[in-house]
């Protein structure tokens, strides 16, 4: 990548947009979902750090508590904060690994909810300026955040419970072991690579067509889970992209699905790779 730049408040991450020079500006989470080209990405790419890894709580009535986080807290730090304070609603977020901002902006979930059912509104900084947008602004959907082109999450306000606390620590104990014994979470991976259909799952088709355990260098189709793309060593990004390639052109050869892609593809990829079609 050309420019990695570490922002620590809001007045730094405005001068950091203001120098891009019309190059282009990505943001990086955690990177738990993402695929970079092996060549690196042009432009700047922006983390946020600092002040946007802060918390608070911003009113408490009638049970309900409104709790400001930004962008760039890690999802599992905002668990252990919430449940010190004794809150509920984020159960959802259990296992995810990333930050709050990518959270935001790929609606991110598992089957216990998703982010959209406790946002409130979200702060952020996108080509007309900073702004905050209420939840019912963003079309969220399934893994579909719904932000405006090219707009930075800096900070989230969620509405949690105190009620319902004990229970929902019990149901996401309950999800984490489900998924340990399911997942590949040994293995690097970059998440879950397509999304679920409609009444269907990808994993399932993808291992329907003989796929699980397929390696293309040090990438592997999990034998465990065969959305999720391994790294068993060396694995580089062009691995993973050919992994991909053929799982989704396989499944609509023999089932006339066409998978959606979950993970994010940054930067310049061969026309023939991507984007899938
Ligand atoms: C082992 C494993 C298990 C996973 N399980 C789940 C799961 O159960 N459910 C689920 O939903 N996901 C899952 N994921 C995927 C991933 O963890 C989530 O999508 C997560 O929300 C991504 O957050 P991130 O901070 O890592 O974002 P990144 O991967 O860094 O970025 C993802 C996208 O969000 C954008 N983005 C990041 N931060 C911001 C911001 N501040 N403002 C605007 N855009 C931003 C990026 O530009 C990029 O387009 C899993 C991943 C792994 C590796």
């Amino acid at each position: 990548m050309e420019r990695l730049v570490f922002v620590d408040d809001a007045e730094e991450l405005a001068s950091v947009l203001a120098s891009g020079g019309g190059r282009p500006i990505h943001v990086l989470g955690n990177g738990s979902n993402l695929l970079i080209p092996d060549a690196g990405l042009r432009g700047t790419v922006v983390k946020l750090g600092g002040t946007f890894r802060e918390s608070r709580i911003l009113s408490e009535e009638a049970g309900t508590v409104r709790l400001h986080v930004g962008a760039g807290l890690l999802n599992a730090v905002l668990l252990a904060r919430v449940a010190k304070l004794g809150l509920a609603g984020l159960g959802p977020l259990a296992g995810v690994p990333g930050t709050v901002g990518g959270a935001v902006a790929m609606n991110a979930g598992t089957a216990l909810g998703e982010v959209a059912d406790v946002l409130e509104s979200i702060e952020g900084i996108g080509p007309g300026g900073t702004c905050t947008l209420a939840r019912a602004e963003l079309p969220m959907s399934y893994r579909e955040g719904g932000l405006p082109d090219r707009f930075i999450v800096t900070a989230a306000v969620f509405r949690l419970t105190r009620a319902g606390f004990e229970e929902e620590q019990a149901r996401t104990a309950a999800h984490l072991a489900r998924r340990k014994a399911t997942q590949p979470l040994d293995l690097p991976s970059c998440g879950s690579v397509f999304r679920n259909p409609v009444g269907d799952h990808a994993g399932r088709l993808i291992e329907a067509v003989g796929l699980k355990g397929h390696r293309e260098g040090g990438a592997a189709i999990s034998e465990r889970h065969a959305n999720f793309i391994v790294n068993v060593g060396g694995a580089t990004a062009a691995n993973v992209m050919a992994c991909i390639r053929l799982a989704f052109d396989r499944v609509r050869a023999e089932t006339a699905v066409s998978l959606v892609p979950e993970v994010h593809v940054l930067g310049e990829w061969p026309r023939t790779e991507w984007p899938l079609s």
